[in-house]
């Protein structure tokens, strides 16, 4: 092996020096391809870095002609370098020319140089340049100088990202490190927030990179890991497994990771190449997380998630950072960016200063989206990457409504979006000028619209929208935001406020609605292949009727000496609605026995989720005081499409036939028995739906509160005759599985509709 001069350690001794000296940039970066040559024993030593518009730039060099500095180019995928940057693995080579990839570039001079060696500069996982040796002969470097090379190029990351090259550059040609980056994100809750990154779990900045005694490192590390799977065996016993939040089989796979011997073995290489424990632990977790982003098995992504936090945990117990809480010194126009996060954290925050949230996972009907929706908090999820890419307080623009997200703006890009603010401003203000007029159709026809709320902060939206009333309560929120099961007293105290909120505008509860993918962060997970066909919402309150009990006791003593409406979530059979209303009957007949004063009224309806109730809706209707349709559930049944799996949530239209005419035929038997029909699911909280849902004869919609002021608008547009026979001729067309939207938007487009 050819011995390199000084070692590693030297090395990054020297590179330290340099990175202390008051020089400009560029001189900075000659000195650190010159020591770095020297100490490789290479002959040629070149750094290039990747520029905004995806080329890589040639920024300094010992060895090859000085002239090509700043000239040289190479395009996305070009040449050896290219491929270093495409692949964000090292390439070693003894003869390069041979390479089918190898580009001659001729100012360089480089034509006299065989062997090389290539390995991205990566920070996060993202490739921010490539740093290359070369020496004439033909030789393959050895596996510690591929190791060594890959330590040196954090000390570029470090030096690339914090923006100190930028200057170097003509506008457009900046590196990369820095640049505006629109990431594709899934809208989950309205509205366009432009802000400031706050990073929810902050990334542990490594600020001693070279280390004095690898020794030491060595035990920092082996100590570290030590109390991580102590930590990790701890939770494991701990029977609550799921107290902390952390599920048993995240568990387990961290476990798996802190016994690992191929990671341990790579952050013990990175250590013994002179940088410090938690330098190493970055080391290798940024080339697993350039690897994770090239891999498309969910699977293994999702084992990629779990090394990281993995990584997370040793980095924290190494420098001694406290574990992420909620910042308490928000800034203003605060836009919180999170991998993933459980409602109770979002209630954290400052909600005043909140301005959007972006989520690496989740989707429309994960708890933190419900919780952000009621809040009103635009939101975005499944945005790749988003806590990696963003550094706390970057400028960042997100759009709710279309899962946009702007890092690092542009000013013609945050123009465009403060144009669309205050188009929004001005569309809430035309809103709140119609909030007292009740929702008629132009042809006189009123549809009630209530809202959808579960938490306290949704209250003040009854004054705001001017609402009709509460058409959704779900409890569940209140179980799920809480860190135990809020006791019978807690339940009433809250129901009580709803009440007292709402006044003499009706208020359905209800009843919880848990399991499937709504889990209790305190109770036992129960593995089931199928959550969402399984042990949950009534099946689990008949099943363990202690639960169920007391929640309509708390509703029928908040809802003393008014009217109380109760309704059951996944009912499929009617005997389920009967054996659930008899516990309120049941209850009712206690409250009497204990002399408490009584509710004026007692409503009871169920929630039409199951599309095996369609078909037994002669027999419900004359039980129930009213339904409503829990239409995100029945159409997630009735397509067979699971609601929160983006690979199949977009097969079909739910403006088409299928499901139209279900949707129509309970309505229509929703009058047949004189009874009330509301629909309560998000498709009432978008006006071309909820326009549909108008024809089909729903005179009571629910819906988020910031749905209320565009549903309205189209409603007090809407010729509901005209639509009606548009509307009997596309679903009784023969094309029954086809898409109706189209000739729906041409039909709101010609009527002059706006919302
Ligand atoms: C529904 O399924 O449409 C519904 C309103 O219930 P949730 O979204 O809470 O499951
Ligand atoms: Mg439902």
């Amino acid at each position: 092996m050819r011995a390199a001069f000084g070692g590693p350690r030297l090395l990054l001794r020297r590179l330290r020096e340099v990175m202390a000296e008051q020089v400009s940039a560029q001189d900075r970066l000659d000195k650190i391809v010159v020591l770095i040559a020297a100490n490789m024993v290479a002959e040629v030593c070149s750094v290039y870095v990747l520029r905004v518009d995806g080329t890589l730039e040639l920024y300094a060099t010992q060895g090859l002609k000085r002239e090509a500095v700043h000239l040289t180019v190479m395009r996305a995928g070009e040449g050896l370098v290219g491929l270093v940057a495409q692949t964000a693995d090292p390439l070693n080579l003894s003869d390069a020319q041979e390479h089918p990839q190898f580009s001659y570039k001729p100012e360089t001079g480089e034509e006299i140089f065989h062997s090389f060696l290539g390995v991205p500069i990566l920070r996060g996982g993202n490739t921010l340049g490539v740093l290359v040796v070369q020496n004439r002969a033909h030789r393959k470097y050895e596996e510690d100088e591929v190791e060594a090379l890959q330590t040196t190029s954090m000390v570029l990351a470090e030096m690339i990202a914090s923006g100190e090259l930028s200057a170097l550059a003509p506008p457009g040609q900046e590196p990369a490190a820095r640049r505006p980056l629109r990431i594709a994100g899934e809208g989950l809750a309205e509205g366009v927030g432009l802000g400031y990154v706050v990073l929810h779990e902050p990334r542990i900045l490594v600020k001693q990179l070279i280390a004095d005694d690898p020794n030491k490192e060595m035990s920092r590390l082996d100590e570290a890991v030590e109390a991580i799977r102590a930590e990790i065996d701890d939770m494991l016993e701990n029977e609550d497994v799921a107290r902390g939040g952390e599920h048993k089989d995240i568990l387990e796979a961290y476990r798996m990771f802190a016994h690992d011997r191929g990671f341990m073995r790579r952050m013990k290489e990175a250590i013994a190449t002179g940088i410090t424990a938690e330098a190493a632990v970055e080391r290798v977790q940024s080339d697993n997380r350039a690897r994770m982003m090239r891999q498309t098995d969910p699977y293994m992504r999702e084992r990629m998630h779990d090394l990281d936090d993995l990584a997370m945990r040793i980095l924290r117990q190494l420098t001694g950072a406290k574990s992420p809480t909620a910042s308490e010194d928000l800034p203003e126009n605060a836009i919180v960016v999170a991998r993933h996060m459980g409602p109770a954290s979002l209630l954290d925050y400052d909600r005043t200063r909140l301005r959007g949230l972006v989520l690496e996972e989740g989707g429309a009907t994960s708890h933190v989206a419900i919780v952000a929706r009621a809040l009103g908090i635009p939101t975005v999820g499944q945005a790749e990457n988003a806590a990696s890419l963003a550094d706390p307080g970057d400028a960042i623009i997100i759009d709710g409504a279309t899962g946009e997200i702007h890092l690092r703006p542009t000013s013609d890009v945050e123009t465009a979006y403060a144009e669309k603010v205050r188009f929004r401003a001005r569309r809430q203000a035309q809103y709140a000028a119609i909030r007292d007029k009740p929702a008629v159709t132009k042809d006189g026809v009123e549809v009630r619209l209530h809202l959808n709320a579960g938490l306290m902060v949704d209250l003040p939206f009854l004054e705001e929208t001017g609402a009709s009333g509460i058409g959704l309560f779900r409890t569940e929120l209140q179980f799920m935001v809480a860190n135990s099961l809020p006791r019978i007293a807690e339940q009433l105290d809250l129901y009580r406020k709803v009440l007292d909120a709402a006044g003499d505008r009706p208020v359905t509860f209800r009843t919880l609605d848990i399991g499937g993918d709504k889990v209790l962060p305190y109770m036992e997970v129960i593995q089931e292949e199928n959550p969402a066909l399984g042990w949950r919402a009534i099946r689990l309150g008949l099943d363990r009727p202690g639960l169920l009990r007391s929640q309509v006791r708390a509703m029928l003593r908040a809802g003393a000496g008014r009217e109380v409406r109760i309704m059951f979530p996944m009912i499929a059979a009617v005997e389920e609605f009967d054996e659930a209303k008899a516990i309120v009957e049941r209850e009712l007949t206690h409250l009497r026995r204990h002399d408490h004063r009584m509710p004026e009224r007692v409503q009871i309806g169920a929630m039409v989720e199951v599309p095996a109730l369609l078909f037994q809706l002669d027999e419900l209707l004359p039980r129930v005081d009213f339904l409503s349709v829990g239409s995100n559930d029945l159409v997630q049944f009735m397509f067979a499409v699971d609601r929160g799996n983006n690979r199949v949530a977009n097969r079909f239209d739910v403006l088409s036939p299928p499901i139209l005419r279900a949707l129509r035929s309970l309505a229509q038997k929703g009058h047949e028995h004189g009874k009330l029909v509301t629909l309560c699911g998000e498709l009432a909280s978008r006006p071309l739906e909820a326009m549909v849902l108008a024809g089909l004869g729903y005179r009571s919609l629910s819906l988020s509160p910031a749905a209320m002021g565009p549903v309205k608008s189209m409603l007090l547009e809407l010729d509901l005759g005209r639509l009606e026979t548009l509307l009997t001729r596309l679903i009784d067309e023969p094309k029954a599985g086809v898409s109706i939207r189209e000739k729906l938007r041409d039909f709101v487009e010609a009527e002059g509709i706006t919302f």
